[in-house]
């Protein structure tokens, strides 16, 4: 499996240092949790070999208390220099836009947030809640939870549309609940090592060596989905078929590399016979859908898919659905398993 930047940049000098500051706003830890997993690079990698010292981070940093203080007021006064500024999270606004729900050293940790990431060279989001408030943003949002650059799908977020960092880019999205973690060494690798502008960005400014390809790209059912042969129950994941037509999974309609670059290496969530549910997506986690709908596809017309793979015009996908099923071979139908 090719490791997209990584391979491009293992050959690389280390020409400085690259300091990183990583904040954890309003979340779960889960995106430290899978950044610790990391294997290629691992995150002993980043420092060992690709320059970056991190200043602080909750779940690495020795420091505690007043050598916490004293190092953030070091950065803001601009005595250590901040490259890069990581957060996972939420910004948290609540109550009534003061912050006082989330405190750090008698701060409200958004005006922290918002002054590092105006002395930073880059901002990093990970994770959707950093990147567009997930699941602590989704309504009724007690928190007043908001992403860095976007609350849900719409632009703006806590920083504004505009925002740029200090050398001249918006937030990297690095979205994901969480995000695999070679996605976020790979891009801390890219940035550390000066090749930030060479990380090209979709509309939602996530890297698109990552997120411009769908879900289904890799997956081991695709020949099910097109033939249009269902696994019909929740949990016989380890069955022949594909999981869109009967289990609502997102493959489809979801930008991510989860079946390119495979979750501890081994396979993903459609391969192991659970429905992608769109994590990398603004909209995630889909609180719209009725109650008792997860995981069972919305239809319309009794067979038909209320939601067709993004691109494809909802009646000419339904005519090609019943040719495709009516036609299928029979290998497509024989009872086995799939890899
Ligand atoms: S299981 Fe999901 S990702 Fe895999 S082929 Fe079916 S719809 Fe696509
Ligand atoms: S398969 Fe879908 S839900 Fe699972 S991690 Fe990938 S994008 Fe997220």
């Amino acid at each position: 499996m090719p490791i997209l930047w990584f391979s491009k940049l293992a050959h690389l000098e280390v020409e400085k240092v690259a300091n990183l500051l990583w904040i954890h706003g309003g979340a779960c830890n889960g995106n430290t949790q899978s950044f610790l997993n990391a294997e290629e690079p691992t995150v002993v990698d980043l420092v060992s070999d690709f320059g970056i010292n991190i200043l602080y981070h909750h779940s690495l940093a020795m420091e505690f208390g007043d050598q916490v203080r004293h190092l953030f007021d070091q950065i803001l006064s601009d005595e250590i220099p901040l490259d890069i500024l990581v957060v996972e999270g939420t910004v948290i606004q609540g109550p009534n836009g003061t912050g006082h729900y989330d405190m750090l050293m008698d701060r409200p940790k958004k005006e922290w947030i918002w002054n590092f990431a105006h002395k930073a060279q880059y901002v990093v989001a990970v994770g959707d809640c950093a990147c567009w408030g997930g699941i602590p943003a989704t309504k009724p949002n007690p928190t007043e939870s908001i992403g860095l650059q976007y609350l849900k799908g719409e632009r703006g977020g806590f920083l504004g549309s505009d925002f740029r960092s200090k050398a001249g880019l918006p937030v990297i999205n690095i979205p994901g609940c969480p995000a695999h973690p070679d996605w976020v060494t790979q891009i801390l690798v890219a940035v550390a090592t000066g090749r930030a502008e060479d990380v090209l960005l979709d509309e939602l400014q996530r890297p698109q060596t990552f997120f411009k390809t769908f879900t289904q790209t890799g997956c081991t059912r695709v020949q099910y989905f097109e033939w249009k042969e269902p696994v019909e129950e929740f949990g016989q994941g380890t069955r022949k078929g594909c999981l869109f037509y009967e289990q609502g999974c997102r493959g489809p309609m979801t930008h991510s590399p989860c079946n390119r670059i495979l979750w501890n290496r081994q396979s993903s969530k459609t391969r192991a016979g659970m429905p992608c549910i769109g994590c990398t997506e603004p909209q995630f986690p889909f609180f719209d859908l009725a109650p008792g709908t997860v995981f069972k596809t919305q239809k319309v017309l009794g067979s038909i898919p209320k939601e067709v793979p993004q691109g494809s015009d909802p009646l000419s996908y339904s005519v090609h659905a019943a040719m495709a099923r009516a036609v299928a071979p029979k290998w497509a139908k024989e009872d086995m398993f799939v890899p």
